[in-house]
């Protein structure tokens, strides 16, 4: 057989695994998973709640959400015309699907990516949507679970999509402090920002059998270290080999172990009536009211008194963000603080020499510096991985971060790395978890965090160490959601496009303060910092005194919970407020 007619095409399927040809009603009767050789095809969320909840039990979730296209972006199409295509396409209005319902007769929330739509990307809409689900269990006190497939976060939303993984993040640190039991499973393909957030920071994580997980994608990697990939890289076996995931599932068997898990988790569910639905608001709060969280005025506030800076293009931003002579995490160290004494190791087994920690005093105040280390000569960005941490890099991160909570010392985070290191072994060692840890940690952590972007802020990996209670920018830093490389390729496709796409990533400091991503701009010497590091490190200081001295007094569950508030409002907030001037 040749060709085959539009009319067949619906009667019969191809499998992906074996290229048998398959009668779809029997396919389908199979839950889409091929009887011949057992390739599980992908579903659509719609499908996959069918399959997987007790039939009559699922109550949807509202899909409130106005269309949006928050920063105006534009590439070979406008943003808003493939939102038409997917929704057209799918007939759904988001990426992801959300209820309640009953798994074996246990309740649960559920939040079920669909890959069909933007490749079950991550945006602000679907961040809000999965953030309800997860305040929705809390209010119910049932679990949560959490079926993923997302090529990751949402390149067209910058890095609006990029807070999306610190607020599902919190959502699930709320359950977790709550005790409440937080489940994802993972489905083929589960990658970038979703997996390095709320598809491996909850407590149970399933892989279904044929999914692939991880950081980087196969294709990124291939072409960043040259080698072929080892054979099965990624698959479910690979995580479970690797200690990632704790089973792999067989679709048919799905429903049943769920149902099992979620039984554990029943005796959380005391017997009183639900709580009373109000209207979802991003500015809800929970516990002690202790007067007024700073909202997004007093943000708003602070930028408008910084000075404006002069307006460059966004790609001769992210040249100066490069360059060989801007100063260093190490150089600030110097500079800036006094006493610095290095910490090492994440005590698993590394030592990263992409990131740099310890204690430090600033202005005669201890304090806990953590940053990624670039370099200036060929040789000492080698030594140090050009920046890109490993896993024991951000674990590194992570148990200084306790360390400083514990000591009660604040945590001042430099930030300036391409992103996490997209390679082999990383992906062994659990990127995407190591990640997803720190930005959950950080949602929680009692004490004041204070993160400064000093160079380059490059996706996951530059949130592992910015989730803050302040996010300042060095007026010349650019922060993204994905590189004006990495970006143009997917695209326009083509990685001369990169300058287009740094101006529509929005990634310069005047447009991440409009967009409330960062709280304040430090201003630059002369031309730029490498011009006259002396000059930039005493502005540094001043911002950085100026903006952790009011933080010290406050009580640290006050700080967390206006931390969580400072994230919260990336979802439904910015989803209908447009980026404003261009
Ligand atoms: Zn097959």
């Amino acid at each position: 057989m040749t060709a085959t007619a539009p009319r067949e095409e619906r009667l019969w399927s191809r499998c992906a695994g074996c290229s048998s040809l398959l009668y779809r009603k029997r396919l389908r009767r199979n839950l889409d998973v091929c009887p011949e050789c057992g390739a599980h095809a992908r579903l659509g969320a719609p499908e996959r709640l069918r399959q997987l909840v007790d039939p009559g039990s699922l109550c949807l979730l509202p899909d409130l959400l106005p269309a949006t296209d928050p920063i105006d972006f534009v590439d070979v199409l406008p943003y808003p015309h493939r939102l038409t295509a997917a929704r057209a396409g799918t007939g759904l209005p988001e990426a992801v699907v959300c209820g309640t319902a009953t798994i074996g007769g246990h309740p649960a929330a559920l939040a079920v990516m669909d890959f069909r739509f933007l490749g079950g990307s991550l945006g602000s809409a679907v961040g809000e949507l999965i953030t309800r689900t997860a305040e929705r269990a809390l209010d119910d006190r049932i679990p949560l679970v959490l079926v993923t497939a997302s090529g990751g976060a949402r390149m067209q939303e910058g890095a609006l999509s990029l807070m999306q993984m610190a607020t599902v993040s919190q959502a699930i640190a709320g359950l977790r402090e709550a005790g409440l039991l937080t489940v994802s499973v993972l489905t083929d393909p589960t990658y970038g920002g979703v997996a390095a957030s709320f598809a491996t920071n909850t407590d149970l994580v399933l892989a279904e059998s044929g999914a692939r997980m991880g950081f980087a994608g196969p294709r990124v990697i291939r072409q960043v270290t040259g080698r072929e990939l080892p054979e099965g890289f990624q698959t479910a076996d690979f995580l479970l080999r690797h200690g990632q995931v704790d089973m792999v599932v067989q679709r048919r068997s799905l429903r049943g172990r769920l149902s099992a898990l979620l039984a554990a988790a029943d005796h959380c569910r005391p017997n009183r009536p639900p709580v009373p639905r109000q209207e979802p608001s991003p500015y809800r709060e929970r516990g002690t009211g202790d007067g007024p969280a700073p909202a997004a005025d007093a943000v708003g506030a602070a930028a408008v008194a910084e000075p404006q800076p002069a307006v460059r293009d966004a790609w001769d931003t992210v040249r100066i963000a490069r360059h060989p002579g801007r100063p260093t995490t190490l150089d600030y160290l110097d500079s800036v603080f006094d006493g610095f004494v290095e910490l090492h190791g994440d005590r698993l087994g590394g030592d990263c020499p992409a990131v740099v920690g310890g204690l430090a005093k600033l202005a005669g105040r201890h304090v806990m510096v953590i940053g990624h280390q670039k370099g200036h000569t060929t040789a000492e960005l080698v030594a140090r991985n050009f920046g890109m941490a490993s896993p024991a890099g951000h674990r590194k991160a992570l148990r200084l971060m306790r360390l400083a909570a514990r000591l009660g010392l604040p945590v001042v985070t430099l930030v300036d790395t391409p992103g996490a290191d997209p390679g082999v072994s990383a992906e062994e060692h659990g990127q995407a978890a190591a990640i997803a840890e720190n930005i959950l940690t950080l949602t929680m952590l009692p004490t004041p965090v204070l993160a400064v972007i000093t160079g380059e802020g490059g996706s996951g990996g530059a949130l592992a160490l910015a989730v803050a209670d302040r996010v300042l920018m060095l007026q010349h830093a650019v922060y993204s959601v994905i590189s004006p490389e990495g970006c143009a390729a997917i695209l326009w496709p083509d990685r001369r496009a990169a300058p287009q796409a740094a101006r529509a990533l929005r990634l310069t400091a005047p447009e991440l303060c409009r967009l409330g991503v960062v709280d304040e701009i430090v201003p630059e010497p002369a031309s730029a910092a490498h011009d006259d590091p002396a000059e930039t490190a005493d502005r540094l200081r001043a911002a950085l005194l100026a903006n952790l001295l009011p933080l010290l007094d406050v009580p640290p569950a006050t700080l967390v919970r206006r931390r969580r508030q400072r994230f919260r409002r990336f979802g439904a907030a910015r989803a209908g407020t447009r980026a404003g001037a261009r």
